[in-house]
């Protein structure tokens, strides 16, 4: 039997049986677990509000052999998050944040920078005006971490390099990077999405980290174009907190 502690996000937590709960944790040094805490289905004394999801804690836990199941020990709030979780734009985004980690998030083993990763996201979240923005950073950023990221720096099918190239551009999902005007019309590709090289050039900065960029409208219209699709299909499953805020925060806005 080995204790344990380490800092964590709760991602979810659902009733368990009578009285507990089944609590799924994003953490630094163990990435993603799932722990039961005891009796907190029935009482609130022993976690308190520290299992509300999107809650930054230290969680400890103790684990036995051969089970898949943590037991949750002790929860202590570091942030709780409040302005976001009191603004359902801010909350959507903060959700879709941790939904996206979770799927990428190694499970039992060191995850530290995804984890400081995620935590730089969402103190960000708390303070910017401007969350659409922000999510498109998150993705453009992600990419190169779990090693999906996208060519952009030449056309993926005759390696013209980009300085080269006409302003209209094509972006393949698929082919995993931008395409030339020549070769789109030349080689029929289908299912290309507009892009213009502006916008690829803001791009390839937001990936190198460079600070203080601001992006226009076009470019966040453009990268939600693009980004969001490009990552759904490497990771090869449903964010279904996407969903909500293409339903809920899209509909209410214009980008
Ligand atoms: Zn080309």
């Amino acid at each position: 039997m080995q204790f344990k502690s380490t800092q964590a996000f709760i991602f979810e937590a659902v009733d368990f049986k009578d009285f507990d709960k089944r609590v799924v944790l994003l953490t630094k040094d163990f990435g993603k677990i799932t722990a039961i805490a005891l009796g907190a289905k029935k009482s609130q004394k022993r976690f308190g509000a520290a299992l509300e999801p999107l809650t930054q804690v230290v969680a400890s836990f103790v684990q036995k052999p051969h089970q898949s199941m943590v037991r949750l020990e002790e929860c202590n709030i570091i942030q709780s998050y409040t302005t976001m979780k009191s603004d359902l734009e801010r909350l959507s985004y903060g959700c879709y944040f941790l939904e996206v980690m979770a799927t990428v998030m190694p499970q039992e083993e060191d995850a530290s920078g995804q984890f400081s990763f995620l935590i730089s996201f969402m103190k960000a979240l708390e303070k910017t005006k401007n969350a659409t923005a922000l999510c498109r950073l998150f993705e453009a950023r992600l990419l190169p971490m779990i090693g999906y990221e996208p060519v952009l720096k030449h056309c993926v099918k005759c390696e013209r390099k980009i300085d080269l190239l006409e302003n209209a551009l094509q972006f393949s999902t698929v082919s995993g990077g931008i395409i030339c005007q020549r070769c789109t019309n030349a080689k029929r590709i289908a299912q290309t999405l507009n892009i213009s090289k502006d916008t690829v050039q803001y791009l390839r900065r937001m990936m190198a980290k460079e600070k203080g960029l601001s992006l226009n409208e076009k470019h966040i219209r453009e990268l939600k174009q693009i980004l969001p699709s490009f990552l759904f299909y490497h990771l090869d499953q449903e964010i279904k907190s996407f969903d909500f805020l293409e339903n809920v925060i899209g509909n209410s806005k214009s980008i």
